[in-house]
């Protein structure tokens, strides 16, 4: 016999009912803008749209020219903008419980008032806990998209990325490139030095990836000892050479190990992506030839040609 959980319901008077459905009411169709701020940014977890509704409301009571909003969220600078100039400005550090979540700035081309100050600041005040909130969030996103070891996007991010570049390469006509790196013989690394060197090794492997790209490349920790790089706009022969370029930078690297000095090689299997081509696909090209450049001795690059 199954188990069904009951539910016990307490009666409710129709009179309290009646005053809750007023309360209701009152409460979807308030005209007090805290009261319809807060209802709001309760509606969303994303810290853009909030400061949205903020601005928004913010500007029904007390008008202004510009909001600026800035926020260091782990590596990422948080920046909203809403409007343009004004001389005259007011900026609140947005603090709680000693936690700052960013400063909020308003400009205006007249002088703002004492009971306009106040007003903003209740405004602020409603809307402080929402704010936090959305900039946990966005730290809690973040966290799940990051290797802790090496601090890199991590393999979750990468197929995010890997499926947005597939649509994206397919609807604008673009090419995508992808390198799948492996360091070479690496149990070894761990075999003779331990655990705890092996993972400053993929820390500074991480670092030199990161380093050898551009600006528009993204590097991510694919799994163990394995990192990929997305590049954009690039095809077959440039990868390659981005490739290439990876490759001796990383056999150039040396570990500092406390005294001794460690050096370290990866192999890379590059594959530009097809039409139609899902990610999995793709990835499985690009490992492909990766088990390639590993067959032919390690250290060395190998492309899944799309022609030939
Ligand atoms: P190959 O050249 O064929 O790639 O040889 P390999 O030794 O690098 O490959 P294998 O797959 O045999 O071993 C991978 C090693 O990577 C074994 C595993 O302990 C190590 N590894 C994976 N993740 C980590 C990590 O987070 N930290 C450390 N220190 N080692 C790791
Ligand atoms: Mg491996
Ligand atoms: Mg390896």
């Amino acid at each position: 016999m199954k188990n069904i959980p009951s539910i016990q319901r307490t009666t409710t008077q129709p009179k309290d009912l009646a005053a809750l459905r007023q309360a209701f009411e009152g409460w979807s169709n308030t005209p007090d803008p805290l009261t319809r701020l807060t209802r709001r940014l309760s509606t969303t977890l994303s810290l853009e749209t909030q400061l949205g509704i903020l601005a928004e409301e913010l500007r029904g009571t007390i008008p202004f020219d510009a909001l600026n909003y800035r926020h260091q969220l782990g590596h990422r600078d948080f920046v909203f903008a809403t409007g343009m100039g004004g001389p005259h400005r007011c900026e609140y550090r947005l603090n709680l419980e000693g936690i700052c979540y960013g400063t909020l700035t308003l400009n205006r081309r007249q002088k703002f008032s004492d009971e306009e100050l106040q007003g903003i600041e209740m405004f602020i005040s409603a809307a402080v806990c929402p704010l936090r909130n959305a900039c946990q969030f966005i730290a809690i996103e973040q966290a799940a998209l990051t290797d802790s070891l090496t601090s890199i996007p991590n393999k979750r991010a990468l197929d995010e990325h890997l499926q947005r570049a597939s649509l994206l390469s397919d609807r604008h006509d673009e090419e995508y490139s992808l390198i799948l790196c492996d360091l070479d013989h690496f149990k070894s690394v761990n075999d003779q030095h331990g655990h705890v060197v092996g993972d400053h090794v993929l820390r500074m492997t991480a670092e030199a990836l990161g380093s050898a790209i551009r600006n528009s490349d993204s590097v991510y920790r694919f799994g163990g000892e394995e990192f990929a790089i997305l590049l954009p706009h690039t095809g077959e022969q440039e990868a390659r050479d981005v490739a290439e370029r990876v490759r001796s930078t990383v056999a150039d690297l040396n570990v500092d190990c406390g005294g001794t000095s460690l050096s370290v090689t990866i192999s890379c299997g590059v594959a530009t992506h097809l039409p139609e081509e899902g990610a999995s696909q793709w990835i499985a090209r690009a490992d492909e030839a990766l088990y390639r450049a590993k067959d032919h001795g390690r250290n060395c690059t190998r492309v899944f040609a799309s022609i030939g």
